[in-house]
């Protein structure tokens, strides 16, 4: 297919959605998301020679919230390479993404580092590494998405701070087990900031397209990672940035992806392009319904995956 041909596609999908717009749930437990409207859709692409196309409401910002685990684990990465993986497993989880039972069970070692506590840890070991995390992770969205107005909504990061008992007990058992070296309050702090970064479906796209791009950020030239870590954390982002649902997604999507509780998701089509999608109705397994059905849409039309 053309590339002229992708607005095209992005459009037949933004009309052929509309009938599940509203469905799922929004994720109501953390009370400053349960006011978003489930019936919101965008959905955009950024490809690895820097063209942009968008449909549904591209100019709306929806906080990020697990897909900033994403760049956690990237920042994490340039800082401790390998040594990372002594803290936090490359395993999917085969539970939900804010699951304890399995962190009692394996010693405080995370599956993965897109669950919660896998994310958590990620962040711990960061948090050592930067005198201003918060400041630190918004600069790299900035830079990375060209746009010097993103924010953190402090809302958001302010409700699930308050609402942080489960994510608190995961970060207490790894400390529990030594996996876990800060104050937990302050980690979880810089980490609900991280989940509250905002962007648009756009900034989303252009702030990951290193990930399409063999790790280097095709606007400034720069390696964000080398592109063995690359291809690593997409091959992570594959097997486990869906949680539970890895494996219909990988079946129905054909692409490495990563989702939120606000109802984004990112995927990645190596050295073509990254996708951003955004509709807050979320199915069981806290993934947007309507965004999950838009990627499966694109991979079917363009007929292309990684596969
Ligand atoms: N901030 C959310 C939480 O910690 C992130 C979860 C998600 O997006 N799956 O619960």
């Amino acid at each position: 297919m053309a590339i002229s041909d992708y607005q095209q596609v992005l459009d037949e999908i933004t009309a052929e959605i509309q009938p599940l717009l509203g469905q799922g749930k929004v994720a109501d437990y953390i009370p400053a998301l349960a006011k978003e409207d489930a019936s919101q859709f965008s959905i955009a692409i950024h490809t690895v020679d820097g063209r942009t196309f968008c449909a549904g409401d591209c100019s709306k910002r929806f906080t990020i919230q697990s897909v900033s685990k994403v760049m956690t684990l990237t920042l994490a990465l340039q800082r401790y390479g390998d040594e990372l993986w002594q803290r936090v497993g490359k395993e999917p989880s085969g539970t939900a993404f804010n699951s304890l039972t399995q962190l009692e069970f394996e010693k405080g070692i995370p599956r993965n580092p897109f669950i919660n506590a896998g994310a958590i840890v990620t962040c711990d070991a960061l948090y050592s590494r930067l005198s201003a995390p918060m400041h630190s992770m918004l600069e790299t969205f900035r830079q990375l998405a060209g746009n010097k107005t993103i924010v953190i909504d402090k809302r958001v990061a302010s409700s699930e701070y308050e609402f942080r008992h489960r994510n608190a007990a995961m970060a207490h058992l790894m400390k529990s087990f030594n996996n876990f070296d800060n104050e937990v309050d302050d980690v979880l702090w810089a980490y609900f900031n991280f989940c509250a970064i905002e962007l648009n479906c756009v900034e989303l796209a252009k702030a990951y397209n290193f990930l399409a791009n063999k790790g280097i950020d095709h606007t400034s030239g720069k390696e964000v990672l080398t592109s063995l870590q690359n291809k690593q954390l997409n091959s992570l982002l594959f097997t486990s940035g869906l949680y539970d649902a890895a494996g219909d997604f990988g079946y129905r999507v054909g692409m490495p992806g990563k989702s939120g509780v606000s109802g984004t998701i990112l995927a990645v089509l190596p050295n073509k392009f990254t996708v951003a999608v955004c509709s807050p109705g979320l199915n069981s397994f806290g993934n947007s319904v309507a965004g999950i059905a838009a990627l499966e849409l694109l991979s079917k039309k363009l007929d292309f995956s990684i596969f």
